[in-house]
Protein backbone atom coordinates (compact mmCIF):
# COMPACT_ATOMS: atom_id res chain seq x y z
CA UNK A 1 0.00 0.00 0.00
CA UNK A 2 1.06 3.51 -0.60
CA UNK A 3 3.85 2.45 -2.38
CA UNK A 4 3.14 3.75 -5.92
CA UNK A 5 6.05 2.60 -8.24
CA UNK A 6 7.59 1.55 -5.66
CA UNK A 7 8.11 -2.25 -4.30
CA UNK A 8 9.12 -1.84 -0.91
CA UNK A 9 10.58 -4.95 -0.63
CA UNK A 10 12.44 -4.69 -3.39
CA UNK A 11 13.53 -1.10 -1.96
CA UNK A 12 14.52 -2.53 1.31
CA UNK A 13 16.39 -5.38 -0.34
CA UNK A 14 18.46 -2.85 -2.46
CA UNK A 15 19.39 -0.80 0.23
CA UNK A 16 20.37 -3.68 2.36
CA UNK A 17 22.46 -5.56 -0.59
CA UNK A 18 24.36 -1.92 -0.85
CA UNK A 19 25.92 -2.27 2.46
CA UNK A 20 26.38 -5.75 2.79
CA UNK A 21 28.46 -5.06 0.12
CA UNK A 22 30.20 -2.18 2.00
CA UNK A 23 30.94 -4.22 4.89
CA UNK A 24 31.86 -7.43 2.84
CA UNK A 25 28.89 -9.54 4.51
CA UNK A 26 29.17 -13.13 4.25
CA UNK A 27 26.80 -14.88 1.87
CA UNK A 28 24.83 -17.14 3.97
CA UNK A 29 24.23 -13.91 6.65
CA UNK A 30 23.24 -11.61 3.37
CA UNK A 31 20.57 -15.23 3.37
CA UNK A 32 19.33 -15.01 6.29
CA UNK A 33 19.05 -10.90 6.49
CA UNK A 34 17.58 -10.15 3.02
CA UNK A 35 14.08 -11.54 3.75
CA UNK A 36 11.74 -12.72 6.78
CA UNK A 37 13.07 -15.85 8.42
CA UNK A 38 9.47 -16.86 9.36
CA UNK A 39 5.56 -15.48 8.07
CA UNK A 40 2.52 -16.21 9.07
CA UNK A 41 -0.60 -15.90 6.52
CA UNK A 42 -3.69 -16.76 7.95
CA UNK A 43 -7.59 -16.17 7.36
CA UNK A 44 -9.81 -14.74 9.96
CA UNK A 45 -13.23 -15.46 9.76
CA UNK A 46 -15.46 -12.86 12.03
CA UNK A 47 -19.35 -13.44 12.62
CA UNK A 48 -20.14 -9.74 11.13
CA UNK A 49 -23.01 -7.93 13.15
CA UNK A 50 -26.04 -8.81 10.26
CA UNK A 51 -25.54 -12.43 10.89
CA UNK A 52 -23.10 -13.31 7.73
CA UNK A 53 -19.26 -14.41 8.23
CA UNK A 54 -16.58 -12.35 6.67
CA UNK A 55 -13.18 -13.68 5.84
CA UNK A 56 -10.15 -11.41 6.69
CA UNK A 57 -6.49 -11.60 5.52
CA UNK A 58 -4.05 -11.88 8.55
CA UNK A 59 -0.08 -11.65 8.05
CA UNK A 60 2.56 -11.26 10.98
CA UNK A 61 6.00 -11.27 9.64
CA UNK A 62 9.46 -11.89 11.90
CA UNK A 63 11.89 -10.50 9.75
CA UNK A 64 14.98 -11.00 12.56
CA UNK A 65 14.63 -11.88 16.30
CA UNK A 66 18.79 -12.79 16.75
CA UNK A 67 19.03 -9.29 19.11
CA UNK A 68 16.20 -10.53 20.96
CA UNK A 69 12.13 -10.60 20.13
CA UNK A 70 10.73 -9.21 16.96
CA UNK A 71 8.92 -6.09 17.66
CA UNK A 72 6.56 -3.82 15.02
CA UNK A 73 2.57 -2.70 14.68
CA UNK A 74 -0.17 -4.23 13.18
CA UNK A 75 -1.69 -2.71 10.09
CA UNK A 76 -5.24 -2.55 9.19
CA UNK A 77 -5.61 -1.38 5.56
CA UNK A 78 -7.98 -2.42 2.51
CA UNK A 79 -4.94 -2.28 0.36
CA UNK A 80 -2.47 -3.92 2.54
CA UNK A 81 -0.02 -6.05 0.81
CA UNK A 82 2.29 -8.93 1.59
CA UNK A 83 5.73 -7.19 0.15
CA UNK A 84 4.57 -3.79 2.06
CA UNK A 85 4.55 -5.98 5.59
CA UNK A 86 7.46 -7.97 5.10
CA UNK A 87 9.75 -4.86 3.67
CA UNK A 88 8.32 -2.90 6.62
CA UNK A 89 9.26 -5.90 9.47
CA UNK A 90 12.89 -5.84 7.84
CA UNK A 91 12.98 -2.07 8.31
CA UNK A 92 12.22 -2.66 12.06
CA UNK A 93 15.18 -4.95 12.57
CA UNK A 94 17.36 -2.07 11.51
CA UNK A 95 15.58 0.08 13.67
CA UNK A 96 15.59 -1.79 17.04
CA UNK A 97 19.37 -2.27 16.11
CA UNK A 98 20.13 1.14 15.30
CA UNK A 99 18.98 2.76 18.55
CA UNK A 100 21.05 -0.94 20.02
CA UNK A 101 17.68 -1.85 21.88
CA UNK A 102 17.62 -5.68 22.44
CA UNK A 103 14.29 -6.16 19.64
CA UNK A 104 14.39 -7.71 16.47
CA UNK A 105 12.04 -6.41 13.74
CA UNK A 106 8.85 -7.63 13.02
CA UNK A 107 5.55 -6.42 11.28
CA UNK A 108 2.01 -7.35 10.88
CA UNK A 109 -1.33 -6.74 9.09
CA UNK A 110 -4.83 -7.15 8.43
CA UNK A 111 -6.29 -6.29 5.06
CA UNK A 112 -9.74 -5.00 6.21
CA UNK A 113 -10.78 -0.82 6.29
CA UNK A 114 -11.68 -0.27 10.01
CA UNK A 115 -13.42 2.42 8.83
CA UNK A 116 -16.15 0.36 7.63
CA UNK A 117 -16.69 -1.84 10.63
CA UNK A 118 -18.52 -1.64 14.03
CA UNK A 119 -16.49 -1.62 17.33
CA UNK A 120 -17.79 -4.99 17.91
CA UNK A 121 -16.68 -6.71 14.33
CA UNK A 122 -13.59 -4.64 15.23
CA UNK A 123 -13.28 -6.43 18.61
CA UNK A 124 -13.55 -9.77 16.97
CA UNK A 125 -11.53 -9.12 14.25
CA UNK A 126 -8.60 -8.11 16.57
CA UNK A 127 -9.29 -11.45 18.85
CA UNK A 128 -9.35 -13.70 15.79
CA UNK A 129 -5.92 -12.08 14.50
CA UNK A 130 -4.58 -13.29 18.22
CA UNK A 131 -6.07 -16.51 17.84
CA UNK A 132 -4.75 -17.44 14.78
CA UNK A 133 -0.71 -16.62 15.83
CA UNK A 134 -1.05 -16.68 19.79
CA UNK A 135 1.48 -19.69 19.67
CA UNK A 136 3.96 -17.86 17.63
CA UNK A 137 4.00 -14.32 19.46
CA UNK A 138 4.08 -13.69 23.06
CA UNK A 139 6.20 -10.74 25.57
CA UNK A 140 9.30 -13.16 24.56
CA UNK A 141 8.70 -14.00 21.00
CA UNK A 142 7.26 -11.23 19.48
CA UNK A 143 6.00 -8.14 20.56
CA UNK A 144 3.21 -5.87 18.08
CA UNK A 145 2.01 -2.95 18.41
CA UNK A 146 -0.47 -0.24 16.66
CA UNK A 147 0.14 1.11 13.33
CA UNK A 148 -1.92 2.16 10.25
CA UNK A 149 -5.13 2.54 11.84
CA UNK A 150 -5.01 0.36 14.55
CA UNK A 151 -4.99 2.28 18.00
CA UNK A 152 -4.39 1.20 21.72
CA UNK A 153 -8.37 -0.01 22.11
CA UNK A 154 -7.64 -2.69 19.58
CA UNK A 155 -4.58 -3.36 21.46
CA UNK A 156 -6.61 -4.21 24.77
CA UNK A 157 -8.66 -6.76 23.13
CA UNK A 158 -5.41 -8.28 21.63
CA UNK A 159 -3.84 -7.97 25.22
CA UNK A 160 -6.92 -9.76 26.53
CA UNK A 161 -7.41 -12.69 23.96
CA UNK A 162 -3.84 -13.28 24.50
CA UNK A 163 -3.97 -13.42 28.28
CA UNK A 164 -7.26 -15.59 28.38
CA UNK A 165 -5.65 -18.21 25.33
CA UNK A 166 -2.41 -18.03 28.00
CA UNK A 167 -4.51 -18.02 31.15
CA UNK A 168 -1.91 -15.57 33.06
CA UNK A 169 -1.72 -11.24 33.28
CA UNK A 170 1.09 -10.52 30.53
CA UNK A 171 0.68 -6.99 29.82
CA UNK A 172 4.42 -7.25 28.21
CA UNK A 173 2.59 -9.11 25.34
CA UNK A 174 1.56 -5.74 23.15
CA UNK A 175 2.46 -1.94 23.41
CA UNK A 176 1.05 1.01 22.51
CA UNK A 177 -1.68 0.36 25.61
CA UNK A 178 -3.47 3.36 27.20
CA UNK A 179 -1.87 4.93 30.02
CA UNK A 180 -3.49 3.11 33.80
CA UNK A 181 -3.54 0.32 31.28
CA UNK A 182 0.19 -0.76 30.96
CA UNK A 183 0.88 1.94 28.66
CA UNK A 184 4.27 4.36 29.27
CA UNK A 185 3.58 7.89 29.92
CA UNK A 186 6.12 9.69 27.17
CA UNK A 187 4.69 7.77 24.22
CA UNK A 188 2.96 10.30 22.74
CA UNK A 189 5.74 12.36 21.99
CA UNK A 190 8.62 10.25 21.56
CA UNK A 191 8.48 9.84 18.07
CA UNK A 192 8.79 13.62 17.39
CA UNK A 193 10.51 14.36 20.47
CA UNK A 194 13.14 11.73 19.57
CA UNK A 195 13.37 13.04 16.21
CA UNK A 196 14.18 16.75 17.34
CA UNK A 197 16.56 15.00 20.03
CA UNK A 198 18.78 13.72 16.49
CA UNK A 199 18.33 17.35 15.47
CA UNK A 200 19.62 19.01 17.87
CA UNK A 201 22.90 16.56 17.90
CA UNK A 202 23.38 17.55 14.34
CA UNK A 203 23.29 21.14 14.85
CA UNK A 204 25.42 20.64 17.37
CA UNK A 205 28.21 18.77 15.36
CA UNK A 206 28.06 21.30 12.64
CA UNK A 207 28.14 24.15 14.47
CA UNK A 208 24.43 25.67 13.85
CA UNK A 209 23.24 27.52 16.73
CA UNK A 210 19.23 26.41 16.69
CA UNK A 211 17.53 29.95 16.94
CA UNK A 212 19.31 30.48 13.96
CA UNK A 213 17.73 28.29 11.67
CA UNK A 214 13.78 27.85 10.56
CA UNK A 215 11.92 24.45 9.16
CA UNK A 216 9.37 23.49 7.33
CA UNK A 217 7.03 20.15 7.64
CA UNK A 218 4.87 17.82 5.69
CA UNK A 219 2.50 16.98 7.53
CA UNK A 220 0.71 17.98 10.84
CA UNK A 221 0.17 14.84 13.30
CA UNK A 222 1.50 13.26 16.34
CA UNK A 223 5.38 13.33 14.54
CA UNK A 224 5.00 16.65 13.41
CA UNK A 225 3.15 18.72 16.56
CA UNK A 226 5.81 17.28 18.70
CA UNK A 227 8.77 17.74 16.85
CA UNK A 228 7.66 21.36 16.22
CA UNK A 229 6.86 21.77 19.74
CA UNK A 230 10.64 20.75 20.74
CA UNK A 231 12.28 22.34 17.69
CA UNK A 232 10.28 25.59 19.26
CA UNK A 233 12.11 25.21 22.32
CA UNK A 234 15.87 25.04 20.75
CA UNK A 235 14.71 28.43 19.09
CA UNK A 236 13.80 27.68 16.14
CA UNK A 237 11.19 28.97 13.76
CA UNK A 238 8.75 26.91 11.85
CA UNK A 239 8.09 28.56 8.54
CA UNK A 240 5.84 26.40 6.93
CA UNK A 241 3.76 22.99 8.09
CA UNK A 242 1.15 21.14 5.08
CA UNK A 243 -1.65 19.31 6.39
CA UNK A 244 -4.22 16.72 4.93
CA UNK A 245 -7.78 18.59 3.96
CA UNK A 246 -10.38 15.70 4.34
CA UNK A 247 -13.42 17.68 2.91
CA UNK A 248 -11.30 19.00 -0.32
CA UNK A 249 -9.20 15.89 -0.25
CA UNK A 250 -6.04 17.44 -1.19
CA UNK A 251 -3.47 18.98 0.72
CA UNK A 252 -2.44 22.66 1.51
CA UNK A 253 0.51 24.16 2.68
CA UNK A 254 0.53 26.84 5.64
CA UNK A 255 3.12 29.32 5.82
CA UNK A 256 3.56 32.29 7.32
CA UNK A 257 7.02 33.70 7.25
CA UNK A 258 7.55 35.27 10.71
CA UNK A 259 7.18 31.58 11.99
CA UNK A 260 4.08 29.92 13.16
CA UNK A 261 2.36 29.82 16.36
CA UNK A 262 2.64 26.27 16.93
CA UNK A 263 0.46 25.53 19.97
CA UNK A 264 -2.36 27.72 18.31
CA UNK A 265 -1.94 26.16 15.10
CA UNK A 266 -2.30 22.78 17.29
CA UNK A 267 -5.33 23.95 18.71
CA UNK A 268 -6.67 24.62 14.80
CA UNK A 269 -5.71 21.44 13.97
CA UNK A 270 -8.45 18.22 14.46
CA UNK A 271 -7.27 14.37 15.38
CA UNK A 272 -5.98 13.29 12.21
CA UNK A 273 -4.19 16.24 11.89
CA UNK A 274 -5.83 18.23 9.29
CA UNK A 275 -5.52 22.23 10.09
CA UNK A 276 -8.83 24.24 9.50
CA UNK A 277 -7.66 27.05 6.33
CA UNK A 278 -9.44 29.74 8.10
CA UNK A 279 -8.41 29.40 11.62
CA UNK A 280 -5.33 29.16 10.22
CA UNK A 281 -5.41 32.51 7.94
CA UNK A 282 -6.25 33.96 11.30
CA UNK A 283 -3.03 33.08 12.56
CA UNK A 284 -1.51 35.01 9.83
CA UNK A 285 -0.58 32.03 7.82
CA UNK A 286 -1.20 32.08 3.63
CA UNK A 287 -2.60 28.68 2.26
CA UNK A 288 -0.64 27.37 -0.71
CA UNK A 289 -0.62 24.19 -2.67
CA UNK A 290 0.44 20.71 -1.43
CA UNK A 291 3.97 20.99 -2.60
CA UNK A 292 5.04 24.34 -1.33
CA UNK A 293 6.12 23.08 1.98
CA UNK A 294 9.19 21.47 0.23
CA UNK A 295 10.05 24.80 -1.97
CA UNK A 296 10.81 26.69 1.37
CA UNK A 297 13.77 28.85 1.72
CA UNK A 298 14.40 27.40 5.29
CA UNK A 299 17.73 25.31 6.88
CA UNK A 300 15.81 22.36 7.82
CA UNK A 301 12.80 19.96 6.02
CA UNK A 302 11.55 17.97 8.09
CA UNK A 303 8.95 15.07 6.07
CA UNK A 304 6.24 13.57 8.69
CA UNK A 305 3.55 12.31 6.67
CA UNK A 306 3.90 10.21 4.25
CA UNK A 307 6.19 7.66 2.29
CA UNK A 308 7.36 8.69 -1.06
CA UNK A 309 7.25 12.41 -1.09
CA UNK A 310 10.76 13.69 -2.07
CA UNK A 311 11.09 12.21 -5.35
CA UNK A 312 13.46 12.54 -8.58
CA UNK A 313 10.37 14.55 -10.25
CA UNK A 314 10.41 16.88 -6.73
CA UNK A 315 13.97 16.70 -5.79
CA UNK A 316 15.28 19.67 -7.37
CA UNK A 317 12.80 21.67 -5.93
CA UNK A 318 14.58 21.76 -3.07
CA UNK A 319 16.22 25.62 -1.78
CA UNK A 320 19.63 25.54 -1.80
CA UNK A 321 19.20 27.06 1.69
CA UNK A 322 18.52 23.19 2.70
CA UNK A 323 21.31 22.54 5.04
CA UNK A 324 19.35 19.22 6.77
CA UNK A 325 16.40 16.87 6.50
CA UNK A 326 15.02 15.36 9.65
CA UNK A 327 13.37 12.15 8.06
CA UNK A 328 9.93 12.13 10.61
CA UNK A 329 8.23 9.70 8.23
CA UNK A 330 9.04 6.20 7.16
CA UNK A 331 10.58 6.12 3.60
CA UNK A 332 9.73 9.76 2.66
CA UNK A 333 12.48 9.72 0.00
CA UNK A 334 12.79 7.45 -2.86
CA UNK A 335 16.08 6.42 -3.54
CA UNK A 336 16.83 8.16 -6.78
CA UNK A 337 15.94 11.46 -5.16
CA UNK A 338 17.90 10.36 -2.23
CA UNK A 339 20.96 10.30 -4.32
CA UNK A 340 20.50 13.78 -5.50
CA UNK A 341 20.11 14.79 -1.99
CA UNK A 342 23.28 12.76 -1.22
CA UNK A 343 25.71 14.77 -4.29
CA UNK A 344 24.30 17.84 -2.90
CA UNK A 345 25.78 17.44 0.42
CA UNK A 346 22.34 18.23 2.75
CA UNK A 347 22.58 16.05 6.11
CA UNK A 348 20.18 13.38 6.08
CA UNK A 349 18.97 12.30 9.19
CA UNK A 350 17.19 8.80 7.65
CA UNK A 351 13.63 7.20 8.97
CA UNK A 352 15.02 4.62 10.77
CA UNK A 353 17.20 6.70 13.16
CA UNK A 354 15.34 9.94 13.01
CA UNK A 355 11.62 8.22 13.95
CA UNK A 356 13.30 5.65 15.80
CA UNK A 357 11.89 7.41 19.21
CA UNK A 358 8.28 6.28 19.01
CA UNK A 359 9.58 1.77 18.73
CA UNK A 360 12.37 3.15 21.87
CA UNK A 361 9.16 4.08 24.48
CA UNK A 362 7.46 1.12 23.31
CA UNK A 363 10.48 -0.78 24.14
CA UNK A 364 9.85 1.19 27.68
CA UNK A 365 6.72 0.02 27.61
CA UNK A 366 7.36 -3.28 27.65
CA UNK A 367 10.07 -3.31 29.89
CA UNK A 368 8.18 -1.34 32.68
CA UNK A 369 5.02 -3.94 31.87
CA UNK A 370 7.52 -6.49 32.29
CA UNK A 371 8.66 -5.88 35.77
CA UNK A 372 4.63 -4.16 36.33
CA UNK A 373 6.47 -1.05 37.57
CA UNK A 374 6.12 2.83 35.55
CA UNK A 375 8.45 5.33 35.38
CA UNK A 376 7.46 9.15 35.26
CA UNK A 377 7.45 10.86 32.17
CA UNK A 378 10.62 12.75 32.90
CA UNK A 379 12.18 9.67 33.51
CA UNK A 380 10.71 8.45 30.18
CA UNK A 381 11.92 11.09 28.54
CA UNK A 382 15.09 11.41 29.51
CA UNK A 383 16.08 7.78 29.07
CA UNK A 384 14.50 8.67 25.74
CA UNK A 385 16.80 11.42 25.10
CA UNK A 386 19.83 9.22 26.11
CA UNK A 387 19.19 6.52 23.54
CA UNK A 388 18.65 8.83 20.62
CA UNK A 389 22.02 10.83 21.74
CA UNK A 390 23.64 7.76 22.07
CA UNK A 391 22.63 6.41 18.33
CA UNK A 392 23.39 9.62 16.59
CA UNK A 393 26.70 9.91 17.69
CA UNK A 394 27.06 6.39 16.68
CA UNK A 395 25.96 7.32 12.66
CA UNK A 396 27.44 10.43 12.76
CA UNK A 397 30.72 9.52 14.18
CA UNK A 398 31.00 6.67 11.67
CA UNK A 399 29.95 8.55 8.88
CA UNK A 400 32.66 11.41 9.49
CA UNK A 401 34.90 8.23 9.56
CA UNK A 402 34.22 6.46 6.66
CA UNK A 403 32.84 9.22 4.34
CA UNK A 404 29.88 7.83 4.66
CA UNK A 405 26.28 8.74 3.81
CA UNK A 406 24.51 9.34 6.59
CA UNK A 407 21.77 6.49 5.93
CA UNK A 408 24.33 4.42 4.81
CA UNK A 409 26.26 4.66 8.45
CA UNK A 410 23.33 4.24 10.00
CA UNK A 411 22.81 0.92 7.63
CA UNK A 412 26.31 -0.09 7.90
CA UNK A 413 25.80 0.15 12.25
CA UNK A 414 22.72 -1.47 12.16
CA UNK A 415 23.59 -4.63 10.02
CA UNK A 416 27.31 -5.13 11.28
CA UNK A 417 24.69 -5.43 14.78
CA UNK A 418 22.50 -7.72 13.54
CA UNK A 419 25.35 -9.81 11.74
CA UNK A 420 26.99 -10.09 14.59
CA UNK A 421 24.18 -10.85 16.94
CA UNK A 422 23.53 -13.87 14.18
CA UNK A 423 27.43 -14.86 13.86
CA UNK A 424 27.15 -15.07 17.82
CA UNK A 425 23.87 -17.51 18.06
CA UNK A 426 25.50 -19.80 15.28
CA UNK A 427 23.35 -18.84 12.97
CA UNK A 428 25.97 -18.51 9.87
P1 LIG B 1 -0.73 11.21 11.78
O1 LIG B 1 -1.82 10.44 11.14
O2 LIG B 1 -0.89 11.67 13.20
O3 LIG B 1 -0.40 12.52 10.91
C1 LIG B 1 -0.18 12.46 9.53
C2 LIG B 1 -0.16 13.89 9.01
O4 LIG B 1 0.14 13.87 7.62
C3 LIG B 1 -1.49 14.61 9.15
O5 LIG B 1 -1.26 15.95 9.52
C4 LIG B 1 -2.07 14.57 7.74
O6 LIG B 1 -2.97 15.63 7.48
C5 LIG B 1 -0.80 14.70 6.95
N1 LIG B 1 -0.90 14.28 5.56
C6 LIG B 1 -1.50 13.18 5.03
N2 LIG B 1 -1.37 13.18 3.70
C7 LIG B 1 -0.69 14.29 3.37
C8 LIG B 1 -0.23 14.86 2.16
N3 LIG B 1 -0.45 14.25 0.97
N4 LIG B 1 0.45 16.02 2.20
C9 LIG B 1 0.67 16.65 3.38
N5 LIG B 1 0.27 16.16 4.56
C10 LIG B 1 -0.40 15.00 4.55
O7 LIG B 1 0.57 10.32 11.61
P2 LIG B 1 1.91 10.33 12.47
O8 LIG B 1 1.76 9.39 13.60
O9 LIG B 1 2.32 11.72 12.74
O10 LIG B 1 2.92 9.64 11.46
C11 LIG B 1 3.50 10.35 10.36
C12 LIG B 1 4.56 9.50 9.70
O11 LIG B 1 5.53 9.11 10.68
C13 LIG B 1 4.12 8.17 9.08
O12 LIG B 1 4.98 7.90 7.99
C14 LIG B 1 4.37 7.16 10.17
O13 LIG B 1 4.54 5.87 9.65
C15 LIG B 1 5.67 7.69 10.71
N6 LIG B 1 5.97 7.24 12.06
C16 LIG B 1 5.15 7.54 13.10
C17 LIG B 1 5.47 7.10 14.37
C18 LIG B 1 4.61 7.46 15.55
O14 LIG B 1 5.00 7.09 16.67
N7 LIG B 1 3.51 8.17 15.39
C19 LIG B 1 6.64 6.35 14.59
C20 LIG B 1 7.48 6.08 13.52
C21 LIG B 1 7.13 6.53 12.26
Amino acid sequence: MGAGEYNPLENAQEQFDGVAEIIGLDEATRQLLREPMREYHFLIPVKMDDGSTQVFKGFRVQHNDAKGPAKGGIRFHPEETADTVRALAMWMTWKCAVVDIPLGGGKGGIICDPRNLSENEQERLCRGWVRAVAKDVGPFVDVPAPDVMSSAKHMLWMLDEYETIHGGRYPGFITGKPVGMGGSLGRTEATGYGAIYTLREALKEENVDPATTSASFQGFGNVAQYAARLYLELGGKVIAVSSWDHADKKAYTFRNANGIDIEKLIEATDTFGSVDKDKARELGCEILDENAWLEQDVDILIPSALENQITAKNVDKISSQVKFIVEGANGPTTPDADVAIKERGIFMIPDFLANAGGVTCSYFEQVQSNTNYFWEKDEVLEKLDTKMTAAFKAVYELSKRNNLYMRDAAYVISINRVAQAVKMRGWA
